[in-house]
């Protein structure tokens, strides 16, 4: 099965209620990219990129535009049905750059599904439950709202909450970290991510001021090198999420006992792919880990949910949607949506989403 033709759409997705406040970025608006990929048997298959805003990683809406048209014309021709040549098609037309390839890998699965009639998930080894666990993300905010966030999160049925911190005062964010634990206790698994904004001496700090407190330190620190730095001084496990920008880096990491864990984003790794690889690495090492894409429509959610259905259940700590923050579905009908903290494995074949192509009207180019 051949790819035959290759378009690429811009699309908005806005906020609801406005903004996210992340460390270092202030998100109001998501600028998303869509790939169509038509094979020779008339099937067609979507993938989706989304970086969040330009500052958050070192990726960028428009840079993952511009890295697909780079790659596109060699992509004509590929055989959908073999993700591995693929990738190696993709890496001898473009260097780096995983976070566009991540939507071609994501759009073959589609096809490939679609072709055999299996969900992505068989496609990347069986799924081991249809209600893949998720986790909620609150924004950078004040001790009394994160906590009553969490109650509200808890009651919903999350089984875990990821805490924003950093970019402020860390006094701040010991008190928002105490305050929700105050609030729910061991009755939520907790991760307090600062999204690389800490400095090593105040992420010392923070874990020093809160070892009675379970929870798993996300990526308190910019690099790995820094985090190292700390690890044998921290009271909390860490997982990295940022700085685990490729394999090489994950084997380092696991080989080295420099992480518990990670935060991992399916396009940051470049696609489904490699994110299998990286589920097994973690999976011969026994580290948690998470499915997460940075942000995203409904294609991105469900190659997150696909991928999560196949993690060893103790192993998994959840997928992250942008689905609670940002308005509307490409998908009417198979739309991602967490319900009870939980998200429904979309059945059917391929990633089992079909979006309204009328939505995409900025096509940006096609091969
Ligand atoms: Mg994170």
């Amino acid at each position: 099965m051949k790819i035959s033709k290759l378009t690429i759409y811009q699309h908005d997705l806005p906020v609801k209620g406005g903004s996210y406040r992340m460390a270092n970025a202030l998100v109001t608006s998501l600028d998303t990219t869509l790939v169509k990929l038509e094979s020779d048997c008339g099937l067609v298959g979507w993938g989706e990129t989304c970086p969040v805003g330009s500052t958050y990683a070192p990726s960028h809406a428009a840079g993952a535009r511009a890295a697909l048209v780079e790659m596109a014309p060699g992509i004509i021709g590929a055989d959908a049905t073999q993700p591995l040549l693929l990738h190696r098609r993709m890496d001898g037309l473009l260097n780096g750059h995983n976070y566009a390839k991540a939507a071609i890998d994501i759009a073959a699965y589609d096809l490939l599904g679609k072709k055999t009639g299996l969900s992505v998930a068989t496609l990347l080894g069986g799924a081991v439950t249809d209600r893949v666990p998720s986790y909620y993300a609150s924004a950078v905010g004040e001790p009394d709202e994160i906590a009553r966030i969490a109650a509200d999160k808890l009651a919903q049925g999350f089984p875990r909450m990821q805490i924003k911190i950093s970019g402020r005062p860390v006094e701040i964010d010991i008190a928002v970290v105490r305050k929700v634990w105050e609030t729910v206790g061991t009755k939520m698994r907790l991760a307090v991510d600062g999204n690389r904004g800490l400095t090593t001496r105040d992420a010392l700090r923070l874990s020093r001021e809160c070892a009675d407190i379970p929870f798993i330190l996300e990526q308190p620190c910019d690099s790995l090198d820094e985090i190292a730095a700390i690890r044998q001084q921290l009271h909390h496990p860490i997982y990295i999420d940022e700085s685990a920008i490729d394999l090489a880096t994950v084997i380092r990491a696991a080989a080295g006992g420099l992480v518990d864990g990670f935060g991992m984003k399916v396009t940051r790794i470049g696609g489904l792919m490699p994110m299998a690889s990286f589920r097994d690495i973690c999976e011969a090492r026994n580290l948690h880990h998470t499915s997460d894409d940075s942000w995203g429509g409904d294609i991105i959610a469900a190659a997150c949910v696909h991928l999560g259905a196949t993690v060893k259940p103790k192993l998994f700590e959840g997928a992250w949607l942008a689905q609670p923050y940002i308005e509307g579905h490409y998908d009417s009908k198979n739309g991602i949506v967490i319900k009870d903290g939980h998200i429904k494995l979309p059945s059917g074949p391929g990633l089992g989403v079909v979006p309204d192509e009328g939505l995409f009207t900025n096509q940006v180019a096609s091969f």
